[in-house]
């Protein structure tokens, strides 16, 4: 199996070998050994360990101004369920104590709309955690407002996904006052100029003719902007672009690769794409990234069908989670999706979502379940399963590494 040399946001088994995060993994590991030798002997499982995730995708809202016609949450959307203040503060007071160390809001609904978003982010920073946003860019002001908050190592995402204002407004549909793109770049600058140490991303969803969110749905091709949209991002001040492709729906809810919607042949499709990053990477410099997610590497480089065989126990369904409005769920692969529910949204607040970790993780066969899953976390999932499987120190194979990446899982 190839395996590709990665970015530092996507080394997920460095971020979980660093001084900061390895004590969890430790006693998640030592935990997860425990559970199968009591299994073999037929024994009583372990008594659960106070651990939680390492790193969270915090889902603020189902509320959304724009309509995506790519958005993979489409059905999510701006539906009547919300959270309650008091209740997800207890969780995260919780899941800290149980060595939560960041956390993205995205996901589901744009997070800016939750009120009183600016107190929750100095909430958050309060609680000495890292702290991302994925944004549409409607309302930048709000960030900047905070951004004086942020620390090194924190980002902000925006999802622009076009370099020109007429592919902006096909592909994302946004409502209310006028939302322009040279707009949101222009204000994107402020949250730089209040606070150098945030890390500004441009994000990318590569769609090409013939995708489609669902059935009869179709998704505006940007295929042709990417360097150009590489270049606007550089002028506006961003830090980086990063270029991910598009990801629709299977049956089953899980989020899936599916190339063969395309209208071109896969070669011509493949072809366009690497010409595409090519172009742009020649704007990447020191002050100035281009990145391509582990989704679009192996995409390029055809192993992506390597990458949906996970092993049968998903280790980082019990590192990293999704708390929602709808739930907490194991993977933003699956959320919103009830096979992969560990509880309802106030289950971190008392850890009862711990028993649901637990039980998932002896009930949920990653094999088969995402078996169609190109699966960011592949390598690091086997890294710890050859783990719990081999006998020996868990000191010694699970080594510290003496490096400083984000817990950004
Ligand atoms: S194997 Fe991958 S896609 Fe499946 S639940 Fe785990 S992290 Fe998510």
């Amino acid at each position: 199996m190839v395996e590709k040399e990665l970015s530092s946001m996507h080394d997920f088994t460095g971020k979980l070998l660093q001084p900061s995060t390895r004590p969890v993994v430790l006693e998640y590991l030592t935990w997860r050994r425990a559970v199968r030798a009591a299994a073999a002997a037929g024994e009583a499982p372990p008594a659960l360990p106070e651990i939680g995730p390492i790193s969270i995708n915090l889902d603020l809202t189902t509320a959304c101004n724009y309509a995506c016609d790519h958005c993979i949450d489409w059905e999510a959307l701006n539906i009547a369920v919300r959270h309650e203040e008091e209740e997800l503060r207890a969780s995260i007071v919780e899941l800290k104590k149980r060595g939560l160390q960041s956390v993205i809001l995205l996901g589901g609904g744009e997070p800016t709309l939750y009120p009183g978003f600016g107190n929750f982010v100095r909430f958050l920073k309060g609680m000495d955690l890292q702290v991302a946003v994925v944004t549409n860019g409607s309302r930048n002001e709000l960030i900047a407002e905070v951004a004086d908050c942020f620390t090194k190592g924190d980002w902000v995402r925006l999802s622009l996904d076009s370099a020109e204002d007429e592919t902006f407004q096909a592909m994302h549909h946004p409502k209310g006052r006028g939302i322009h793109l040279d707009e949101i770049c222009e204000r994107a600058g402020a949250i730089k100029a209040k606070n150098a140490d945030v890390s500004l991303g441009y994000s990318f969803v590569i769609t090409w003719q013939g995708s489609e969110r669902e059935a009869g749905a179709s998704v505006v091709e940007n295929l042709g902007e990417m360097a150009a949209a590489a270049k606007r991002a550089k002028d506006a001040g961003f830090d980086y672009i990063s270029f991910k492709p598009f990801l629709t729906r299977a049956e089953d809810g899980a989020e899936v690769m599916n190339p063969s919607q395309a209208q071109r042949e896969h070669e011509r499709l493949v072809s366009d794409i690497r010409s595409g990053v090519d172009a742009a990477m020649e704007l990447d410099c020191d002050t100035f990234r281009v990145v391509e997610s582990i989704n679009l590497r192996v995409f390029l480089d055809g192993s992506w069908e390597n990458y949906r065989r996970q092993p049968g126990v998903c280790h980082m369904q019990a590192l990293r989670q999704v708390l929602s409005p709808l739930g907490v769920f194991n993977c933003p692969a699956h959320r919103g999706v009830a096979k992969a529910r560990i509880g309802d949204k106030a289950s971190w607040s008392d850890a009862s979502a711990m028993t649901g970790t637990a039980k998932l993780l002896n009930t949920f066969d990653a094999s088969q379940e995402c078996a169609e899953v190109t699966c960011l976390y592949h390598s690091v999932n086997h890294f710890l399963e050859g783990i719990v499987s081999a006998g020996g120190p868990l000191e010694v194979l699970l080594p510290e590494m003496d490096q400083n990446l984000d817990t950004f899982l």
